[in-house]
């Protein structure tokens, strides 16, 4: 998905970050005409026309009031290798994302559920040498913060169409 305005929550900060919360172009212009977000700004050389209307494309929306999901981590493939660094969690060794695994601490064969507290990352041999036999990783698996996800390398900042985009994301 094109990333061509970054879509703040009320309290100026990302609404989500992993994903980080962009919209394209045009969600980015159609949210700006309504009253439900406040245009904080516009790319200075990229207008769209239309035959009636010259528009300049917003950068930066922030919505008019803050909506409390902000928070909220994903459970999911990504986020719990970013979690866990990309690093197998019972050899320690770290692994490119298509040689990793997700792991289950207790087997589903043993109701082990699908969640922050009993999966982590594996790589594909010690996934295989541990199979459903009782190895505890060499740390115990909790749910992150967004904080502990958004540790710098995780956020491409090469991709970034606007600099200003720092300024939101990597506030303290
Ligand atoms: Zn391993």
């Amino acid at each position: 998905m094109s990333q061509d305005c970054l879509l703040l929550n009320g309290n100026g900060r990302p609404v989500s970050y992993l994903p980080l919360s962009v919209l394209n172009w045009k969600t980015a212009i159609k949210l700006s005409i309504t009253r439900d977000v406040i245009v904080i700004k516009e790319h200075a050389d990229w207008v769209v026309r239309s035959p009636s209307v010259e528009m300049k494309v917003p950068s930066i929306l922030m919505l008019q009031s803050y909506h409390p999901f902000h928070s909220y981590v994903k459970f999911s493939r990504t986020n719990v290798f970013l979690r866990d660094l990309y690093t197998c969690q019972y050899c320690f060794d770290i692994f490119e994302k298509k040689d990793l695994t997700m792991d289950h601490v207790v087997p589903k064969c043993r109701n082990g559920g699908s969640n922050w507290e009993n999966v982590v990352t594996a790589c594909k041999r010690c996934n295989l040498q541990k199979s459903d036999k009782d190895i505890r990783p060499k740390v115990e698996p909790i749910k992150p913060t967004l904080r502990h996800l958004i540790r710098g390398h995780q956020i491409d900042k090469s991709n970034f169409p606007d600099r200003e985009w720092n300024k939101y994301i990597f506030q303290s």
